[in-house]
């Protein structure tokens, strides 16, 4: 197996940096064992103009067998463990992938420490692999490249030279050329791409391996638009896998495209600073609401949850009784503009000990949220599609347990007081339901019940006598002596398995 890469460059930028960003000197023939084999990292050429890495995979196909017999593909039959071992030798495959991760383990993740400007820059790439097996032909090499920046030259491999009218093998020559793209993409695409191409995986496909598709597929894998064939191919076609990715990848991309909500919040506080006359804005009440039901609460260490771009983790961090306040979001994107508004990294270290970002989804319960005060969810629970709520409860309710928790949403009958919003239309496009007041009480009172805790309701805006106010809110508060962790065994099992 067989792989290559190669730069271009000039005296400034030397091509020779491909040494630099794979961490593996060009001067340099290096070895690593892997338990398949052996890989091999070597330069054929390395000039400033001109500079080329090979990776290439010794395998041992007795290695291989004997692993396979032991736990292949769940107890592959013979009959699949030999397609499997013919082949492997050459083809790249999941074999080559996991070798990629593991000799370019720092490259992949980005982190360059002597050249760290190197790993952001793109550069002209040039990917050579002699034979990858391509279900579904070069068409498909292509539908699964090209959308990601590359230049695909995908020339299928004759079956056997001397006897053409045979015809192609499922084998493909593959060249991807790009400009725009920076190495540790290029790694990743590769990575998830090259068992998907081989729609064959040499281990069996634990859960784990929805985390390392996601973590690889960071920033590209949510927009593919054969985003579903990757997925499921990747986790070789386990459906629970599949579906559990399909879903969270789901939640970024929504994630990553919701920002109009948060822009007209932006754009209302900008305008409530420059005009004092103009009615408060919805957002700006809102803020002022939790606040103030935080502050009723006493509560010091405060989780804000769907944090999205960090407005309100700013407001709290003005006020000192917070002392440690921690957002929340399932969007890198989001989390990304939140640290950038609250200057983080140029934060005293003072006020950086009292805040923290951390990605994560609601839907999963999750240690690090156990022990605060108070959680905050302004307006999140709506963009959860209704069967994931379950999930969402029992991790916030059940096992992270505040003291505390608003949770904000619209008031859907207050709607048609609205008058930009057409008449049977929700607030926001990714707002998977908008609940009634009857609605939202009798929900909040089941979670309560459930969990152990009070629910009171308090009307965010103006609270018109007919349709009620734009906002509802609910503040629970544990009962004293329901501290432990509630939840029926039903809900437990969904937030596990979600
Ligand atoms: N609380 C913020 C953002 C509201 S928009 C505000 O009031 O301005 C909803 C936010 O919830 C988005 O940032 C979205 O990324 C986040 N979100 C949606 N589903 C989530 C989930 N399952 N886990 C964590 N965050 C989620």
């Amino acid at each position: 197996m067989f792989l290559t890469i190669s730069t271009t460059g000039t005296a400034e930028r030397p091509a020779t940096d491909l040494g630099y960003l794979l961490h593996k000197h060009p001067d340099n023939a290096q070895t690593f064992s892997t338990s398949y084999g052996t890989a091999h990292v070597l330069y054929p050429e390395a000039s400033a103009e001109r500079c080329t890495a090979a990776l290439l995979l010794e395998v041992d196909a007795v290695a291989l067998v004997r692993r396979g017999k032991g736990k292949g593909r769940g107890g592959a039959p013979d009959a699949a463990l030999a397609q499997y071992v013919n082949d492997r030798p050459y083809a790249a495959s999941s074999l080559l992938a996991v070798a990629l991760s593991a000799v370019f383990s720092t490259a992949m993740k980005g982190q360059c420490r002597a050249k760290p400007e190197l790993p952001g820059e793109t550069r002209p790439l040039r990917v050579e692999v002699p034979a990858v097996p391509a279900r579904g032909g070069a068409d498909l090499v292509r539908q699964l490249f090209a959308p990601l920046g590359w230049t695909v030259t995908a020339e299928p491999v004759v079956l056997d030279p001397e006897f053409p009218e045979w015809g192609d093998s499922r084998y493909v020559r593959l060249v991807l050329e790009s400009e725009s793209l920076t190495l540790a993409e290029a790694l990743r695409h590769l990575y998830v791409l090259l068992p998907v191409l081989d729609d064959a995986k040499h281990y069996w496909v634990a859960p784990d391996e929805v985390d390392k598709l996601l973590r690889a597929g960071e920033g590209w894998l949510a927009e593919h638009p054969e985003q579903k064939l990757i997925t499921s191919r990747y986790l070789s076609r386990r459906w629970s896998l599949t579906r559990e990715a399909m879903e969270r990848l789901e939640l970024v991309r929504l994630a990553e495209t919701d920002d109009s909500e948060v822009e007209e919040i932006d754009n209302a506080v900008e305008e409530e600073t420059e005009t004092e006359e103009r009615p408060t804005p919805l957002a700006v009440q809102r803020r002022d609401a939790i606040l103030a039901a935080l502050r009723a609460s006493g509560a010091a260490r405060v989780l804000d949850l769907g944090c999205g771009q960090g407005q309100l983790v700013q407001a709290l961090l003005k006020d000192p009784a917070f002392t440690e306040i921690v957002g929340v979001d399932v969007s890198m994107r989001a989390l990304t503009i939140a640290s950038r508004r609250l200057k983080l990294d140029r934060m005293g270290e003072r006020q950086a000990a009292r805040v923290q970002l951390l990605q994560g989804s609601l839907a999963y319960t999750d240690k690090r949220l156990k022990g605060y005060d108070a959680a905050v969810l302004c307006e999140v629970v709506e963009h959860l599609d209704l069967p994931r709520l379950p999930a969402l409860e029992y991790a916030v309710f059940g096992a992270a347990r505040p003291r505390t928790v608003l949770v904000t949403t619209p008031n859907v009958e207050y709607n048609v007081r609205w008058e930009t919003l057409p008449a049977g239309h929700s607030r926001h496009s990714d707002h998977r339901f908008e609940w009634t007041r009857e609605e939202f009480r009798a929900w909040a009172t089941t979670v309560a019940e459930r969990h152990g805790y009070e629910a009171e309701f308090v009307p965010v805006g103006p609270d018109d006598p007919e349709v009620g106010p734009p906002t509802q809110m609910a503040v629970f508060t544990l009962r004293t002596g329901s501290e432990t962790v509630t939840g029926t065994t039903t809900e437990k099992k969904e937030a596990k398995a979600a």
